[in-house]
């Protein structure tokens, strides 16, 4: 009989056949595998071997992770009632089985005994490093506890597991469960003819229009939300939208408020076991800021430097509209914010974003990310021809990469546009991970990009907005991460480092979308193939840090609420109003609107849909736009296009994954520490 789908090891996943039948049976035979291999080491007895023991640990749950990835991917873009049902029902027993690894008081013993004993892995650096990960791994997630500490920390993760499940469960059916159907087409005045064309393509589909009977569906989604809420001019039908989006996750039966308290409480209970302070200082002792105090020390530098020109850029806004002449002054309504600032924008700038739109065809955006990759780290990205590999949906692409010296590295899928049983966001994932071998022979690796895109329209590309070409690069600069990986301890390999150094690679990348050679390579109108005009290039960088502090602010205030949240879980979790205690601690980075303007929490999936996730990490946007503004000033200086810089940047830090300190391999490529002022200067908020 063929292996389970799921399961198969051949690089070329059969994605037709991964059912939702065969879910459990492939988890089921890959913890019976994952089980075996760890009860192997533990019979190691007195002769351990790195080999035998640290090596075997890292290939332990190989087959386990394969079908878990798949699993959880499909979830993510082929959602199904089935497929959920299913990954409910092996989930528990995955995390469990995940947490317990390292609280097994045998295996915990034999990789001391190693550690202490085996000199020669100290002959290799990479080896030492994992081993001293692991270790401190181990320590973190209760190894040293008693039985009882142990069982309760069990206990957690599996309920954290399954809330947290929920939680996200909880979002993405209350965002389905909104629409918005306009049959008046006066009311759409101001809204761009893209927007408005998917709209009518939607109602069509959805059977709320017909031959002689027109009609428009906006949703939560954002390709269908955010022009409606910066460009109608209709500023009751932006309120109901903004109202249907602020409550999602805080309405029955989508409640989130319930799980938060408890996800809280459980990672407050978590970090106390293991003698932490708080949740955030048992997440943050083995990135680069230490500590939840550093952390929030970090945001609080960047709230302190941003704090005049927020509260310039919020009076600034008010007198805009007053001045209009539609309303005396004061405070906006939180629907008017982002249609009042894209006018004065344009005002200011003469600048629509929207004029941008024709330049960045789908088709050219990618090819010219690719031919960036090529000039800058010598890679070679072919597409497979369509049908030839097999892929989760018609609307995937599949890629092969080759480095400089033709190795075929690895190979990726492309998944760009929403559909509504794919979650929401855009995402890299690894499949598989590939790299030199402990035995001498070398793999490709295999990941994923996915994102949510404005899809094609009717006899039109997929034009794009800049900050959705932004979103290529970025997730792009992930991919690069991963298929560049050259660490032979997998687990050690690729994009698998401390959160607050994993948005380096690709937010990096987004620099080569304001250079203008880095444009001129792919920034082509579709109609006339011409590059953008040079007074809309300027435009578009003057406009760049247009209402800066804002947005800066706007990642502060999310940071602040994460780290908050969880240095003071109990007062937060406890409090009789969370949002109402939540709103008044980041009270000083937002936007003052009447009404007051729901905080994003009960939403917040990035904090509170994984057991960690980002949890307490949040700063790690900002911290890694630290490193990335300041890393690219190399490239400033010695050329975007510069090889030499590119390839140090490849040997230096992309190849590396997690085999070094990520201060260390910051401190390789640059010479020194990083430095604050680099990204001050690119926003405009250097003084
Ligand atoms: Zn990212």
């Amino acid at each position: 009989m063929p292996e389970n789908p799921f399961l198969d090891p051949s690089f070329h996943v059969r994605w037709s056949e991964l059912k939702a039948e065969l879910v459990e049976p492939a988890i089921e035979s890959a913890l019976k595998r994952a089980e075996d291999a760890l009860q192997a080491i533990e019979r190691t007895g007195a002769a351990q071997t790195f080999e035998g023991t640290f090596l075997a640990l890292d290939e332990a749950t190989d087959g386990l992770n394969r079908a878990w990835t798949r699993v959880t991917h499909l979830q993510s873009v082929c959602d199904s009632p089935p497929l959920r049902e299913a990954f409910n029902r092996v989930l528990p027993a995955v995390s469990s089985f995940f947490a317990r690894i390292p609280l097994r008081p045998e295996l915990w013993r034999v990789l001391k005994a190693c550690a202490q004993s085996a000199p020669s892995a100290g002959s290799s650096p990479v080896r030492a490093r994992y081993m001293s990960e692991t270790i401190a791994e181990f320590r973190e997630a209760g190894a040293d506890l008693p039985a009882a500490g142990k069982a309760r920390l069990e206990a957690i993760q599996a309920e954290l597991a399954q809330i947290t499940q929920k939680f996200s469960e909880n979002v993405l059916d209350a965002t389905n469960a909104w629409q918005l159907v306009v049959e008046d087409e006066r009311r759409l005045e101001g809204l761009p003819a893209h927007a408005k064309a998917r709209a009518h393509a939607e109602a069509l589909a959805k059977g709320a229009a017909a031959e002689g009977r027109p009609a428009w569906r906006f949703t939560l989604h954002m390709p269908s939300q955010e022009p409606f809420m910066t460009y109608l001019l209709d500023g009751d039908l932006r309120r109901q939208m903004w109202e249907a989006a602020s409550s999602v996750g805080s309405r029955d039966p989508h409640d989130n408020a319930p799980l938060m308290a408890r996800i809280l409480a459980l990672r407050a209970e978590k970090a106390e076991l293991l003698g932490k302070a708080h949740f955030a200082d048992l997440v943050l002792a083995r990135r680069m800021a230490g500590s939840g105090a550093a952390a929030l020390s970090f945001i609080d530098g960047l709230r302190q430097r941003c704090a005049a020109p927020f509260a310039r850029e919020c009076s600034e806004l008010e007198a805009f509209r007053g001045s209009e002449g539609q309303v005396a002054s004061g405070r906006l309504a939180p629907w008017e914010v982002a249609f009042w600032s894209e006018r004065l924008r344009r005002q200011r700038y003469a600048f629509d974003e929207e004029e941008l739109r024709p330049y960045f065809p789908m088709d050219r955006v990618v090819s010219g990310l690719y031919e960036v990759c090529a000039r800058v780290f010598g890679i070679r990205v072919v597409e497979r021809p369509a049908g030839e590999v097999e892929t989760w949906h018609a609307d995937v692409r599949f890629y092969d990469v080759f480095d400089a010296r033709d190795r075929h590295i690895g190979s990726f899928y492309a998944d760009w546009h929403p559909r509504e049983a794919k979650r929401g966001g855009a995402w890299m994932n690894a499949l598989s991970t590939g790299g030199p071998m402990p035995d001498g022979t070398r793999k490709p690796h295999l990941g994923l990009i996915c994102g949510n895109l404005t899809p094609p329209s009717p006899g039109k590309p997929a034009l794009l907005t800049h900050r959705e070409v932004e979103t290529i690069f970025h997730e792009f600069g992930h991919l690069l991460h991963h298929l560049f990986g050259e660490v032979e301890i997998r687990s050690l390999n690729g994009t698998n480092v401390a959160w607050d150094f994993v948005e380096l690679p690709s937010q990096i990348m987004e620099n080569w979308c304001w250079e203008r050679q880095g444009l001129d390579l792919f920034a082509r109108h579709f109609e006339t193939g011409e590059a953008i005009p040079e007074a809309l290039f300027s435009k578009m960088t003057e406009a760049r840090n247009f209402r800066s502090a804002c947005a800066t602010m706007r990642q502060v205030a999310f940071a602040k609420m994460d780290l908050l949240m969880h240095i003071e879980a109990g007062a937060f979790a406890g409090a009789p109003d969370l949002e109402a205690r939540l709103r008044s601690s980041v009270a000083d980075c937002l936007i003052p609107t009447v009404p007051a303007s729901p905080t994003i929490a009960r939403r917040f999936t990035h904090l509170f849909a994984d057991p960690v996730g980002y949890a307490a990490g949040y700063y790690s946007y900002k911290w890694a736009e630290v490193l990335d503004a300041d890393a690219f000033t190399r490239f400033r200086r010695e050329g975007i296009f510069n090889r030499d810089v590119g390839n140090e940047f490849v040997l230096k830090v992309l190849s590396r994954g997690n085999a070094e300190d990520p201060a260390r391999l910051f401190r390789d490529f640059m010479g020194r520490d990083p430095d604050l002022g680099a990204l001050l200067e690119r926003c405009g908020l250097a003084t």
